[in-house]
Parts: C-alpha cells; sequence; structure tokens
C-alpha cells in the first residue's frame, strides 16, 4: 500500500493544508493499492507564489543554462525508467506496447526541448525592430490520467525551455506515477521553486490554477468540456491557453489499399493505449466496394487480440483505468446497438476468462453512420466504428464532419495521392500509413480538440511572448 502525504513546493517534498484523502486502485484486479492525501486552493496559492519567486532568475537563464537542466531531467528521468514502468504498469495498467512507447518518450521530451532551445533565434530581426521572445510568465498544467508521466514531462520540458517556472495539477487518479516522477525529477537539481506539483481535484486546484491572477499561462490537456471551462476562467486574467483536447479520428482507407499492411495498422491506431487515446482512429472509413472484405478481415483480427493485464506481456489490451471508465465504455457499447449500428465482434461486459478488473472487451461496429452518437463522441475505450462511403470526396467530408480535429489518418498505397487527401483533412496532423511520429512536429487540435500546439518551436513560442525593441 503506497500512502502518498506530500506535494512538491519550491524544491522541497512538504505536506499540504488539505487533508482530504482520494484512494488509489489496480485498475487489473481492482485492489486499493494507495491513498492521496489532497492539496486544496491555500496549496495551489502557496505553489503559485514559490513559482513566482523563483521567475524573475529562471527569465534571466541563458539557453545554455536550460539546455543543461534539461539534460539534467532526461538523465533523471532515464534513470528511473523500470520504477515508472512499474508504476504505470500497476496504477493504470498500460500494455506492454505503450510502456515501451511512454517510458522512454518520457525522457526524450526532454532532448527534444533542449535541441529545440539550441537552434531557436530567441533574438531576431524583423523589419527595423530587434524582436525579443521573452517568457510569457508563471505557467501552470492541468493533466489527464492517460499518459501522465509523458504530460507532465512535456509541459515541464517547454517552460524550462522558455525560462519559465511552473505549477502542475496531474491528476489525482495516477498519484503513483506522479511520485515515483517526482522522486525522479528532484534528483535533477533544478533552482528552487522552478517546478511545483499539487495532488488535487481538477474543481478544487485546477479551477484555483484556472483563475489565478499570477499564472500567465494555461497548459490544459484533458476533455473538450474541462478545457471549455478553463479557458472560460482564464479569460479573466488573459491567460494565454495551450489546450489539448479530445478526439475522434477518422481514418480513411483507401480503394488501393494493402489489408495485410493496413489491418495491422487500423487495429494499432483505433485500439492504441487500450482505446484510451486521444489521438485513436476511431472511426474507419472504407469503401463500399471493399466493405465486406474489410470487415470479415476487422472481424478474425479483434477476435485474436488479448486482452489482460499489464504484467502479461502478451496482453494487446489492458483494462480501463477505473470503474466509472467502464462503465462509460459499457453505456456507448449499449448505446451502439440502440442506435442500430451491427456488432461485428466484441459487446458489453469483460472479456471470456477476466472475472476481475475493468476490462472491456475489443468492439467493432459496421453499417455506422456519421450521425450517430458512437460515431460523433469520444468514447475512450476500444470500440471502432466502421463506415461506408462510395467516393473519396465523400470520404473526406464524412471525416470533416465533426466537432473534433486532432488526428486523421489515411491508409493506401500511392504516397502523393494520400498527401493530396492529408491536405484536405482539417486536423493538427495526419498520419500516413501509422508512419512514426516526429518528436518535434507540432501537436495540437483543429476545431473543438484544443487551441494550440506542443513540441518542437511550435510549442515552444506557445510559452513566449515577442517583444519588439524599435529605434
Ligand atoms: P478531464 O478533463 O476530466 O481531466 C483532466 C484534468 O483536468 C484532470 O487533472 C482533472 O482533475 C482536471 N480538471 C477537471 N475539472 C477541472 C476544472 N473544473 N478546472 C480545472 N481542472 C479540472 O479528462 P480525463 O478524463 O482526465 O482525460 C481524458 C480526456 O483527456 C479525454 O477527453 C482525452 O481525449 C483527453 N486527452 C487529450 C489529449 C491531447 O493531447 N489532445 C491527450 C490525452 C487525453
Amino acid at each position: 500500500m503506497k500512502i502518498i502525504e506530500h506535494m512538491y513546493v519550491d524544491g522541497a517534498f512538504v505536506a499540504p493544508h488539505g487533508n482530504e484523502r482520494f484512494e488509489l486502485f489496480n485498475p487489473a484486479t481492482e485492489v486499493r493499492i494507495g491513498e492521496v492525501r489532497l492539496g486544496d486552493a491555500d496549496d495551489a496559492r502557496m505553489a503559485v507564489a514559490a513559482a513566482k519567486l523563483a521567475f524573475p532568475a529562471m527569465r534571466r537563464t541563458s539557453p545554455a543554462e536550460r539546455v543543461a537542466m534539461l539534460h539534467a531531467l532526461r538523465d533523471a528521468v532515464s534513470a528511473r525508467a523500470e520504477a515508472l514502468r512499474e508504476a504505470m504498469a500497476t496504477e493504470y495498467g498500460a500494455p506492454q506496447s505503450f510502456l515501451a512507447f511512454s517510458v522512454p518518450h518520457a525522457s526524450r521530451v526532454f532532448e527534444v526541448a533542449a535541441k529545440t532551445v539550441a537552434d531557436y533565434a530567441f533574438t531576431r530581426q524583423v523589419g527595423t525592430a530587434e524582436v525579443v521572445m521573452e517568457p510569457v510568465g508563471v505557467a501552470a498544467a492541468i493533466t489527464p490520467w492517460n499518459s501522465n508521466i509523458g504530460f507532465i514531462c512535456t509541459k515541464l520540458a517547454t517552460a524550462i525551455a522558455a525560462g519559465t517556472t511552473i505549477v502542475i495539477k496531474p491528476s489525482e487518479m495516477s498519484a503513483i506515477q506522479t511520485q515515483t516522477l517526482l522522486e525522479a525529477l528532484h534528483q535533477a537539481g533544478l533552482p528552487r521553486g522552478v517546478l511545483n506539483v499539487v495532488n488535487g481535484y481538477g474543481h478544487v486546484v485546477g479551477a484555483e490554477l484556472s483563475q489565478n491572477p499570477d499564472i500567465a499561462k494555461i497548459t490544459f490537456t484533458g476533455s473538450t468540456t474541462t478545457g471549455r471551462t478553463i479557458l472560460r476562467s482564464a479569460a479573466e486574467t488573459f491567460k494565454r491557453v495551450t489546450l489539448e483536447l479530445g478526439g475522434k479520428g477518422p481514418q480513411i482507407l483507401l480503394d488501393d489499399a494493402d489489408l495485410d499492411r493496413a489491418i495491422p495498422h487500423i487495429l494499432a491506431s483505433a485500439f492504441r493505449n487500450s482505446g484510451q487515446a486521444c489521438i485513436a482512429g476511431t472511426r474507419l472509413l472504407v469503401p463500399k466496394r471493399r466493405y465486406a472484405e474489410v470487415n470479415a478481415r476487422l472481424a478474425e483480427a479483434v477476435a485474436a487480440l488479448k486482452v489482460g493485464p499489464s504484467a502479461d506481456p502478451t496482453s494487446d489490451i489492458g483494462p480501463m483505468v477505473s470503474a466509472r471508465q467502464w462503465e462509460r465504455v459499457q453505456s456507448y457499447i449499449r448505446l451502439g446497438s440502440q442506435e442500430g449500428a451491427t456488432l461485428l465482434v466484441g459487446g458489453e461486459g469483460r472479456p471470456g476468462g477476466l472475472n476481475r478488473g475493468w476490462f472491456v472487451r475489443p468492439t467493432v461496429f459496421t453499417n455506422v453512420t456519421n450521425d450517430m452518437r458512437i460515431a460523433r463522441e469520444e468514447i475512450f475505450g476500444p470500440v471502432l466504428s466502421v463506415l461506408p462511403y462510395d467516393t473519396e470526396d465523400e470520404a473526406i467530408a464524412i471525416a470533416n464532419t465533426t466537432d473534433y480535429g486532432l488526428q486523421s489518418y489515411v491508409l493506401g498505397t500511392d504516397v502523393e495521392h494520400m498527401r493530396s487527401i492529408a491536405r484536405q483533412l482539417e486536423a493538427g496532423r495526419v498520419v500516413i500509413n501509422e508512419a512514426p511520429a516526429d518528436a518535434q512536429a507540432p501537436f495540437g487540435g483543429f476545431k473543438h480538440s484544443g487551441i494550440g500546439r506542443e513540441f518542437g518551436p511550435f510549442g515552444l513560442e506557445a510559452f513566449l511572448e515577442p517583444k519588439a525593441i524599435i529605434g
């Protein structure tokens, strides 16, 4: 049983003023594995004060000093990789495929940020003006549970790259992962007050950070509904905002696709991170001519996926993070049938042989139309909707008929043709044939999927203000 008593403020682990407790569970067994003491609004204000005090010195650091901090953080996180894997496996239940990506990713983001700083022109000439890119002011980050370690590291890395200080409120459901990460980050020896972390509820600690006048910048990853609330509060004090929100990514399968290659890509995109991924490609658009063939192949491939605990290296799909999330996914599976879609594979309940744990059956619906709620709303579980189309223009129209616009996918053979389709999609990223992500490329959403971008120079600039010095 892991009891987490402390928050991290001004370079030290300290007891919060708040005294409420939150229980932590292993989602694969439903066993209670820990408890975290939550901070309150006073704690948030104390963390903001520490970050504010540390800001002037951080602002004056040179790019070379920031690169040195980022390298120290990279090394500190990579030294604790095994402990981070263990925490993520136990508290979140991520399958090994996701752990193999996300743990190295957490240290890589510091490396990428260091490279971005080294290559970036913080001072440049524009016409007659000298333009200086200055840190925006004290930042606050609010993060979700589905990739807790990676989101904390990305937001911290960008703050440091920009020369600012930060207060982070991670998901209360990820406290063991946060604590393990904090023990690693502490080893990097950052100046006091540069990094502050307060565990707490969103409506308490998150709400205080969203309206606190000493916070100049909010970077948030989470649901579109919460993003809207944060945007409203942030408006009062004109905070700069980066919002990374939900998605309902289309995957357009083209007529020339080779199914031997495409089917594994489709499953990887739809069910990555057990379907608990904002970038999941959960609407598959298939040419009518190939609809029956594709559905037959999907039924076979999805039935062969293994659902199980993180500890089993052969598990493709892990549990949902909580009982609430399990119920939510079940309700969407019920809804799909009620809306008149055809259940191809999967369905309600746990997979055979698993009597405990928040496991769901990977599920595919066919004969889905884009007006059904299962095609419009983010489910955040392993549920794929398959929609037929006649022409590519129709496929593009269906793909773009959504409030979301985070990540889309095109699958086929002719790369130039796929690029021309990619250019017509309303999404922050379009991935062709499951190409590997580029760590410097901007990431973020069109429409209700968010505001702003993370990573590389676009991510850095979201933490900077240009100042023109003329004359
Ligand atoms: P959520 O919006 O419920 O919570 C996210 C964070 O916001 C948590 O730390 C929570 O405590 C906090 N919060 C809740 N209410 C708040 C309030 N009123 N004020 C301030 N903070 C508040 O999201 P979740 O369920 O933790 O995560 C799943 C969602 O995150 C999905 O919608 C998913 O698409 C999205 N997500 C987006 C990205 C992206 O990069 N675009 C990545 C991962 C997850």
